[in-house]
């Protein structure tokens, strides 16, 4: 959420871009590794295991051009979305609160006051609202048609995950919901009280936590993520990750990846300013931007595709060199 709301330099009229902040929710565990790793086999494997590449995610910005929340639920309630996006920062900055916080309470508090309910099934229905940047549709099957002509090494899978600082429900009615082997994003408890209440909260830095997860595969919610793993148990390693992401919200995650050896792309809204963009590029947070245009040989699709063919022969040599090693013993 709210990239405004997120209280970095100078995005004084922030609106919360909901996914720059965040909380969490894990979508439904597809198959596999809920707690991730089988630890103690490592050094038994009869296979390389580390062929895995993960394409994460930020929401509001990156995948969509606007807040969630401004499609449906700022409407429904008749709430003028530049200037709810203001109230937040200002409240969030007088009372010292944490702007996710303060924007998901008032977003039902507004709702309430305005006499209109809105349940979990309603903000589902919300998602089919949300508007997705050009190509988005397609581009989960192109990356996977793209990595599996240009794999050389026998099976490379892509995963993608979504880390949002916006609405888990909504995320859920959007039509890329499945798209994604899991969705971590803010989530509300809706029998808390008399109007509901934030059950997971994801900041900008909060969000690193998730990559760890990813990199780790604990991506069970209830079980930590702070015990110690070593390296060469993690089963995506951070080097067969990209992070895509718009703005200031996302550097936390952008750095994560960026000193562990990971990858970042940003993105801006095409034919507008690329000013951001250039800030982290210059800064280092990335290593490429382009508009945000998803279609089949656009700037983003070609760059994105160069950085999986780093990965993929990274991942040959990694195995040729496990492979070596392996007959030492
Ligand atoms: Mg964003």
């Amino acid at each position: 959420m709210t990239e405004g709301a997120a209280g970095g330099r100078g995005r004084s009229t922030v609106r919360p871009a909901n996914d720059d902040v965040p909380m969490v929710r894990a979508k439904k565990p597809e198959k596999s590794s809920k707690s991730g790793v089988k630890s103690k086999a490592a050094g038994n494997r009869a296979t390389f295991e580390k062929r895995t590449i993960a394409l994460v995610y930020d929401f509001d910005g990156t995948l969509s051009p606007r807040p969630m929340q401004e499609y449906a639920f700022l409407p429904q309630i008749g709430v003028d979305a530049a200037e709810f996006w203001k109230e937040t920062n200002r409240v969030a900055r007088e009372q010292e609160a944490d702007p996710l916080i303060t924007y998901m309470h008032l977003l039902y508090k507004k709702a309430k006051d305005a006499g209109v309910r809105i349940d979990r099934d309603d903000l589902v229905a919300q998602g089919r609202s949300v508007e997705l940047f050009a190509g988005v549709l397609e581009w989960f099957d192109a990356i996977g048609e793209y990595v599996s002509l240009r794999a050389e090494s026998q099976g490379v899978t892509v995963r993608h995950y979504m880390i949002s600082s916006g609405l888990t429900e909504i995320i859920e009615g959007t039509p890329i919901y499945g798209r994604f082997h899991n969705v971590f994003a803010s989530e509300y408890w809706f029998e808390a009280y008399d109007m509901p209440y934030p059950k997971r909260v994801i900041t900008d830095t909060g969000k690193t936590q998730y990559l760890f997860r990813i990199n780790k595969g604990v991506e069970d919610l209830g079980q930590t993520i702070n015990q110690h793993m070593p390296e060469a148990e993690r089963p995506i390693p951070f080097s067969n990750m990209i992070y895509f992401g718009d703005g200031d919200t996302d550097v936390p995650s952008m750095a994560v990846m960026r000193k562990n050896g990971g990858h970042a792309i940003a993105v801006h809204p095409p034919g507008k300013s690329k000013d951001k963009c250039l800030d982290l590029f210059k800064a280092g947070r990335i290593d490429f931007f382009a508009a945000a245009d998803y279609r089949r040989g656009s700037d983003l699709f070609k760059r994105t595709c160069l950085l999986i063919d780093r990965m993929l022969a990274d991942i040959r040599v990694q195995e040729e060199t496990w492979k070596i090693a392996r007959g030492l013993k």
